[in-house]
């Protein structure tokens, strides 16, 4: 019961930490999803234009070597064949289309230049190898199918398009355009401006939950301070005022504690030395109960309640709780600071059944009567209320 505040602290702590790393990983995944798609919309569009070009000139290209046997073969034999398709090519060329040329992959699996539509200096000859960087090249000819290789940079898009061209169903060239598209300014503002926008929602929600956290964890600091006894350690009675109907009675056993002729400790060896047993006689209840489930209350100058869990309706074990506190206390020698020994009994009256009670101060009453009734036949005793 003591801890029960802390506890709830705690769990609190963790669903919030948990929940803000949650929220946080999925507004980040979301911006990165939400990036990507956006890209990939914008690329769609630039590059649908581009490709149609590309399929006319295949298309082209193919129309013009119809008829041939073997198409590389043709090539290879006929200038007249070259320059026609380089003519192609080369009309391609644009300021973002830099390079469009025609492969094959010789007997070796090696690429080589059959046509480049590049100006006369730049111009790839005939035959000259060309190194491949990826995997994606040989599926072509697995494939059959276009494919489109991106190399993202920092303010643009590399893309190098390969188109099969076919012949009696077989991959025969490879007409590979380089281009780049220019990540638009207006593309990346839009992007940006999201981005903020869901990062400040992000801070405003962190924030927010930071300060409901902080406002909790205060909130119990204060209610703790407020509930707990300075000198003793103990609940003092704001404790028992605010909690005494919320305390099922029918788990504890009552207890009500008095230090025996404490005026004389105080007349004796003084106020602060009174203060220092009063302090040495919290410490010893507590270190003799269990801590999480008996309840100590400071409930007058020098008396205190003890509510200790019952243990399985045994009466006999639930007291030896109590017996323990009792003989501690006796046994115990309190030093002041002048170095004197100062010992003390208590008196202890006990409730064994506070929820026959109708409520927690009559239930209380019994056992200060029981208490008095210990006081009355000499003090140092354990007086159990009886009917
Ligand atoms: P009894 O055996 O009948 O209980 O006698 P008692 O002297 O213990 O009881 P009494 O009620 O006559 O006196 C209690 C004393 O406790 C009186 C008061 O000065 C002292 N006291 C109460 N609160 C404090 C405190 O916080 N510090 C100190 N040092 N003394 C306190
Ligand atoms: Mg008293
Ligand atoms: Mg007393």
């Amino acid at each position: 019961m003591k801890t029960k505040g802390l506890l709830f602290n705690r769990f609190f702590l963790i669903f919030i930490s948990i929940f803000v790393s949650i929220s946080l990983f999925l507004l980040l995944s979301g911006l990165t999803k939400f990036e990507e798609r956006f890209e990939k919309k914008v690329l769609e569009v630039v590059t649908a234009d581009i490709i149609g070009i590309i399929k006319n000139t295949a298309n082209s290209i193919e129309n013009n070597l119809e008829g041939s046997e073997n198409y590389i073969e043709t090539i290879k034999k006929s200038k007249m064949t070259q320059i026609n398709l380089e003519n192609k090519l080369s009309v391609l060329l644009t300021e973002n289309i830099k390079y469009a040329y025609l492969l094959y992959k010789d007997k070796k699996n090696v690429f080589r230049f059959l046509a480049d539509g590049a100006p006369d200096e730049q111009k790839a000859f005939l035959n000259q190898k060309f190194d491949v960087e990826s995997e994606a090249w040989f599926e072509v000819y697995k494939t059959k199918k276009p494919v489109l290789l991106k190399q993202p940079l920092l303010h643009q898009l590399s893309i190098t398009y390969l188109e099969p061209i076919l012949k009696n169903d077989n991959v025969e060239l490879l007409l590979v355009i380089d281009f780049s598209i220019e990540k638009t300014k207006d593309v990346n503002e839009v992007i940006t401006l999201v981005k903020d926008i869901v990062i400040s929602i992000n801070i405003v929600v962190v924030i927010f939950i930071l300060i409901l956290l902080i406002q909790t964890i205060k909130y119990y600091m204060v209610k703790k301070t407020a509930y707990v006894d300075k000198l003793t350690n103990v609940y003092n009675r704001n404790y028992l005022q605010e909690n005494e109907n919320k305390i099922n009675l029918e788990e504890y056993i009552l207890v009500a504690i008095d230090i025996d002729h404490f005026k004389n400790v105080n007349d004796t060896f003084g106020h602060d030395a009174g203060d220092l047993v009063l302090k040495e006689v919290g410490k010893t209840i507590l270190s003799s109960i269990r801590s999480k489930e008996d309840i100590v209350i400071r409930y007058g100058g020098e008396e205190f309640i003890i509510l200790t869990k019952k243990q399985q309706s045994h009466d006999i074990k639930s007291l030896s709780v109590i017996k323990r506190i009792h003989k501690n206390i006796q046994r115990k020698k309190f030093r002041n600071t002048r170095g004197e020994t100062i010992s003390i009994t208590v008196s202890i009256g006990v409730n064994l059944y506070p929820h026959e009670s109708r409520n927690f101060k009559e239930a209380f009453n019994l056992a200060d009567k029981a208490l008095y009734k210990a006081k009355e036949e000499g003090r140092n005793q354990i007086q159990i209320y009886k009917n």
